[in-house]
């Protein structure tokens, strides 16, 4: 272990507000971006003080003091008094003490670039009426220590700054982490509320996958403005998901499907948000339920995967799966149009388009006690799907009202010897869950003889 110590200095404050622009203040976006690094280094067991952790002001010399205050003038102190730039350029800065080399301040330039913010340069700034001296007093009046400035953009660019500042500062801040713990010799650790570094070949969709998040959620939590990743990028995937939890108390007779079912919400769905890993239930168990404008985002959210056939084209699948092509390009990471016959595309399943196998509608006449999502569970059919078809604007029934229900095509298997939902699934191209949910099964075994609706 060496004897580095950290000082986080948010620029500006109080009734200083610094620069302001495009719906942000600089004495704002410091405090955020200074708080988070000072938040993961003492999570990474770093010595760190910060000068203000609120919206005070600071004299130049009342900031001096504090920062020299806290560990002295050793130059084993780093100082990072963060900044906002203004005047239409585009991209970061760093500007170091004369005392210094460049190193530290080139350091933080490589990582701001691999969080997606281009660099513009590490400099020095002396002053213009003696030019032994730094021009700024952060550099000129902190003694020995190791002080940089660091310019996260332009808050006036007509460039991609203003969308950097507001939507990725947490993941610049997270680069200058990584950039201290590098030069002071600490081993990086990504946040315990699971930062994850994106590495080649991952989409939001396969990190979504991996840990039980949808991909609107991924990017809800970053605050992406586009499902593009680099390779290196940081990406927060926990933290406070679901803006809007209901907990469910599961009662006797209640399955996975029932419940989804009552909810509006798919298996799937309610499997990722709790985490689990079989369909089976416990009475009294509590479930997550997302709801409100959260689980609007989750329904019609899904995907499949399409292997790409001779003649197929971007456009022509975007086409049969009502997508668009730059959507498919987010969703695969492709950096190219070109298609290679075999490859496995993932496509998303809108669960919004009418299941094309319903080729038939019967009457239903509402019933005292019906409910969209109890008719939609004993017809196979989502709440969405049932309230197309009817052009329902509302859940709300009322009794005698006419609905029309989807009637599936639908085979009847006599279950044999030796007969798996698993192998049934694949005979007849459907998956297990939708056996079971359209059977209302509640578990995997089957008996011989058995019928089974497909
Ligand atoms: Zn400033």
């Amino acid at each position: 272990m060496n004897d580095y110590k950290i000082v986080i200095d948010p620029g500006h404050g109080g009734s200083d507000p610094g620069a302001s622009g495009n719906g942000l203040v600089e004495k704002n976006l410091t405090l955020n971006i200074s708080r988070y690094i000072y938040n993961r280094l003492r999570e990474l067991g770093v010595p760190v003080s910060i000068t203000r952790n609120d919206d005070s002001t600071l004299s130049p010399t009342e900031r001096v003091n504090k920062i020299l205050g806290f560990y002295g003038s050793d130059p084993n102190v780093i100082v990072i008094s963060n900044h906002i730039n203004a005047g239409g350029g585009d991209g970061a800065e760093v500007i170091y003490a004369l005392r210094n080399s460049s190193r530290f301040a080139d350091l933080i330039g490589n990582e701001l670039q691999k969080e997606g913010q281009n660099f513009r340069k590490a400099y020095q700034r002396r002053l213009p009426s003696n030019s032994s001296k730094d021009y700024y007093f952060i550099h000129r009046n902190t003694g020995n220590t190791e002080p940089v400035i660091i310019e996260y953009g332009f808050l006036d660019s007509s460039k991609d700054d203003v969308n950097q500042l507001k939507n990725n500062y947490e993941n610049l801040a997270e680069g200058v982490v990584r950039a201290i713990l590098e030069y002071i010799g600490y081993d990086y650790q990504p946040s315990t509320s699971d930062l994850y570094v994106v590495k080649k070949g991952d989409s939001l969709w396969s990190i979504g996958k991996k840990y039980g998040l949808s991909v609107d959620e991924i990017k809800r939590l970053n605050s992406l403005t586009s499902n593009m990743l680099s390779i290196g990028q940081t990406l927060k995937l926990s933290g406070d998901p679901i803006t809007n939890n209901d907990i469910y108390i599961v009662k006797n007779g209640d399955t996975l499907y029932s419940i989804a079912a009552r909810y509006g919400i798919s298996v799937d769905d309610l499997k990722n948000y709790n985490n689990l890993s079989s369909n089976s239930l416990s009475v009294g168990q509590q479930l997550y339920i997302p709801t409100g404008q959260d689980a609007s985002d989750l329904i019609g959210t899904d995907y499949d995967t399409y292997v790409v056939q001779p003649g197929d084209s971007l456009f022509s699948i975007a086409n049969t799966y009502n997508t668009s092509v730059s959507n498919l390009r987010d969703i695969n990471n492709l950096t190219s149009d070109t298609l290679v016959v075999g490859q496995q595309l993932l496509v998303p399943i809108n669960e919004d388009i009418v299941d094309t196998s319903i080729t038939n509608f019967t009457n239903y006449r509402v019933l005292t006690g019906d409910t969209l999502y109890s008719i939609a569970a004993r017809s196979g059919v989502t709440v969405d799907e049932l309230k197309s078809i009817n052009n329902l604007t509302s859940n709300n029934l009322s009794v005698g009202q006419v609905l029309k229900i989807p009637v599936r095509e639908t085979t009847v298997y006599t279950v044999k010897r030796g007969d798996t939902l698993y192998s049934i699934a694949r005979e007849y191209n459907t998956s297990i869950d939708e056996i079971m949910k359209k059977n209302n099964l509640t578990s995997n075994l089957l008996s011989i003889g058995q019928q089974i609706i497909l």
